[in-house]
């Protein structure tokens, strides 16, 4: 018997490998071996057992590390559609898809020969001799890492292989303890009834009594009960009067939190029924149902969830219920207790421990847990009949994972619903552009909820333009407050009111703009914002390096009031509190909801208003509902509309329509002000007008023209190194093997190289960061240059990572 092995390294293949006559039994897809790799041992997991193997010389298999596999042979189908698809491999994959911590890392470890060798103490260095009396003291040898830890990391490596060629010490791989593993206990079960015959002592006859109440005990129970030692087991063991055996326990996980949201009876609307009649369609045709739940905020979107995970579920169906991250799950589990209160379901996400993920992954791989609802990785748990899967709020970022393996969820969410023919509903105010072009073609079924519920009216938005509002005069004022949006504060906090602002810091701090015409600099190639870059005063396009010294004129009007602009979250706050000393003011971002609990808390109290102004980042743009707030105010429109990337509009468009939902969904009608440099933009005049569709149109032409997604396929490298000449010595070499590429045309169509340029982020984590753009109509040919590129990068000695574009689908 052989089996295949994807191990964690960065190769795309899989490895073969006997398995001894012993473990035969256990064997199975999905389960994690030890096995040796060269001269380490490795982990890796079964993904095929074949009777024969393509070589003769195969090494056998260590050890197996799990009970139970952690997925199936349909979870590995699409596991290998992933890696493949995002060019990732596959073992390192996995080991990042299943649930993290379980693999047991192997070290060299280093003991004293045991055959007595005469000590040549005259020839041996004194850091040497050290080293030899150190192992002397640990019979059981001790870990290079730990060696390196005591005397120093150079001087050793040099030492143990000096003192390993004159035969005094030996070396060998060891696996350490795994960091999770499976938890077990161990079980007393009593074999023989009938005990007259047998003499037992006192304590023996008690246990034995104990144990004819319930035929077997946890250990643990037992020593609850009283104290036994455990010569009195193992001698009741070896007279064959109990056995004990081991058997696996869950792990607890932590209560999710209750916001204590009062659970009222809803009935569907009109609009509601009626996306639920083609949800229920699709899932009863037991066919890949892919669907777009279009509904503007409050439209009764998550009802609808809802309903369509009751249908699943009365047909024995798995559900994935996918949230964009940790930050809406404490109010959406609160609400789903309150309609599912008997139903077992797994919350996974970045905030449970490892232990109790991997303790939920089994419970669902094994069917115990048929309801998953979580971040982006939950898009991967082994759910068993999959029926539904939800993606809420699909456009939204967060379903992108931007490091190591760069996926996207929503669309792995469609992937996955495929090839389980099952249903997947991708829910929206504000559909991704990709996602709305998908329904134009006729590829997934639009669904609609035009109107708020109970008739609720959007909120009436209103657009200030900051040039005026900066007015005549000169000087650098701090743009934070315009008089409109001071005046209504004021109106809301005397109607005890509550009011939101909103600021999207996150990514670029300061961008130029020109204060008369509102002119931001954008790329002429690339149609995306310049970046700043002071110390060599210059802009800066980060795709294609294309770059300009700053005028002290505007291009666009030739004015000469150049201005940058950057605010952030804390100093916002400490405006506000000048201007309005009597408010309770509420802050939250990344950098105040670090600490466990207080987003719960933040959240809490907004409910209960002991927060009259909440300021945060987009943080506070996901959906909530929060029914006091009857004022929004966007400070700086501008922000993410300068990001320097292709879809800065359709981010603004988004973030813009998010915000303004919050308001005015309880009793009173809801007020937006939103406060920008270019009020006749359109990501922020259609958001205005809540017209979704006007945006689309205007968004499509733009790409159109410029030949970005959805009318061509993007691969973006990133390119990283440690260090800054080296970097860019490899992107010399990099560009030259471009230059010695085949002509990038293909049956297909044109395949451009854009760049390398330096990333938007130049350094992250102390490394040097650049891109480099791969862009064609034809995704195969745009995946060969990426290949190919990708096979000749050794030379470059950069660290290079594909992150390959949301997928068209079917
Ligand atoms: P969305 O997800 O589209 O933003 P929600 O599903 O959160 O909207 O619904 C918004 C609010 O309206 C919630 O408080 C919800 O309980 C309520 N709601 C949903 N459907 C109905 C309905 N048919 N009748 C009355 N209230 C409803
Ligand atoms: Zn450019």
């Amino acid at each position: 018997m052989f089996v295949s092995v994807a191990v964690n390294i960065p190769s795309e293949k899989t490895f073969s490998y006997a398995v001894p006559e012993t473990l035969h039994e256990e064997i199975s897809i999905g389960k994690r071996v030890l096995a040796p790799f060269g001269k380490r041992r490795l982990t890796g997991y079964i993904v095929e057992i074949s009777k024969s193997a393509p070589r003769e010389d195969t090494k056998e298999i260590i050890e197996i590390l799990d009970l139970e596999p952690l997925f199936n042979e349909t979870d590995l189908k699409f596991y290998r559609w992933v890696c493949q698809y995002y060019m990732y491999p596959p073992g390192r994959a996995l080991a990042e898809i299943l649930p993290g911590g379980i693999d047991p890392k192997s070290d060299q470890w280093i003991s004293v020969a045991k055959e007595e060798q005469e000590r040549p103490d005259g020839r041996m260095s004194p850091s040497q001799r050290r080293i030899l009396d150190t192992l002397t003291q640990h019979p059981d040898g001790i870990s290079l890492a730990h060696l390196k830890k005591m005397f120093g990391k150079k001087d050793v490596t040099r030492d143990v292989n000096s003192l390993k060629s004159t035969g005094l010490i030996t070396t060998e791989y060891r696996t350490k303890k795994p960091q999770v593993s499976r938890k077990k206990e161990k079980i007393i079960t009593l074999n023989i009834r009938n005990l007259n015959a047998l003499k037992l002592t006192k304590k023996q006859h008690f246990l034995v009594d104990l144990l004819r109440g319930h035929g077997s005990l946890p250990l643990s129970a037992l020593r609850a009960q009283f104290t036994c030692s455990p010569s009195a087991i193992k001698t009741l063991e070896q007279k064959g009067i109990i056995s004990l055996t081991e058997e696996e326990v869950s792990r607890h996980h932590g209560q999710s939190p209750d916001l204590g949201i009062r659970g009222k009876t809803i009935t569907p609307n009109e609009d509601q029924e009626c996306a639920l009649r083609e949800i229920v369609k699709g899932l009863e045709s037991a066919r890949f149902s892919p669907y777009l739940l279009h509904g503007v905020t409050g439209s009764g979107k998550t009802e609808v969830y809802l309903n369509a995970i009751e249908k699943a579920l009365a047909m024995n169906g798995g559900v994935i219920y996918l949230v964009p991250e940790i930050a809406l799950t404490p109010l959406l589990i609160s609400r789903f207790n309150k309609r599912f209160p008997a139903l077992e379901k797994a919350v996974l996400h970045s905030g449970i421990s490892r232990a109790a993920r991997y303790d939920q992954w089994r419970r669902i791989q094994r069917g115990e847990i048929r309801v998953v609802i979580g971040a982006r990785s939950a898009v991967f748990a082994p759910v068993r009949d999959l029926k539904l899967i939800i993606v809420d709020e699909e456009h939204d970022t967060s379903y992108k994972q931007d490091d190591r393996m760069k996926y996207n969820a929503r669309d792995l969410a469609i992937m996955r619903a495929k090839l389980n023919a099952a249903t997947v509903i991708a829910g929206s105010a504000t559909p991704a552009i990709q996602t709305y072009f998908n329904t134009m073609k006729g590829k997934q079924t639009n669904l609609i909820l035009p109107k708020r519920v109970e008739d609720r009216p959007l909120p009436e938005v209103d657009i200030i333009d900051m040039k005026k509002e900066l007015g005549g005069d000169d000087q650098a004022v701090s743009p934070v407050l315009s008089r409109a949006l001071q005046k209504a504060i004021g109106e809301t906090l005397e109607n005890k009111q509550q009011t939101l602002l909103f600021l999207n810091r996150r990514g670029f701090h300061t961008f130029i703009f020109c204060l008369d015409c509102g002119h931001a600099f954008q790329c002429p190639n690339c149609a995306v914002s310049m970046t700043y870059h002071a110390g060599e005063d210059t802009l800066k396009c980060h795709y294609c390096d294309f770059a300009i010294k700053l005028t002290p004129s505007c291009p666009g009007c030739h004015g000469n009031r150049i201005r940058s602009y950057g605010l952030g979250t804390e100093r916002l706050a400490e405006e506000i509190n000048k201007l309005f000393p009597e408010a309770r003011i509420g802050r939250m971002d990344s950098d105040t909801m670090i600490r466990k609990g207080a987003y719960e808390n933040i959240l809490r109290s907004l409910y209960t208003h002991d927060i009259d102004i909440l300021v945060g980042t987009q943080m506070i743009a996901k959906g909530h509902d929060f029914p006091g707030v009857t004022l929004v105010g966007v400070i700086s429109a501008d922000t993410s509309l300068n990001i320097p990337d292709f879809r800065a509009a359709e981010r603004t468009f988004q973030l813009l329509t998010q915000v303004s939902g919050r308001g005015g969904r309880g009793a009173f009608p809801g007020r937006v002000i939103i406060q920008t440099f270019n009020p006749h933009h359109y990501a922020i005049t259609r958001a205005r007008d809540h017209d979704y569709l006007r945006f689309y149109e205007d968004e499509l032409a733009l790409r159109h023209t410029l030949a970005y997604p959805p009318f061509s396929r993007l691969i973006n490298l990133h390119l990283s190194s440690s260090k800054k000449e080296k970097g860019l010595e490899g992107l010399e070499r990099l560009k030259h093997i471009m230059r010695t590429l085949a002509p990038a045309t293909t049956p297909q169509g044109k395949v451009e190289i854009i760049g390398p340029a330096e990333s938007p982020i130049a350094k992250i984590k102390g490394k040097y960061r650049w891109q480099l753009l791969i862009k064609g109509s034809d995704i195969g040919a745009v995946k060969n240059l990426a290949k190919e590129i990708l096979s000749k990068a050794s030379v470059t000695g950069l660290d290079i990572r594909v992150d390959v574009d949301p997928i068209n689908f079917m």
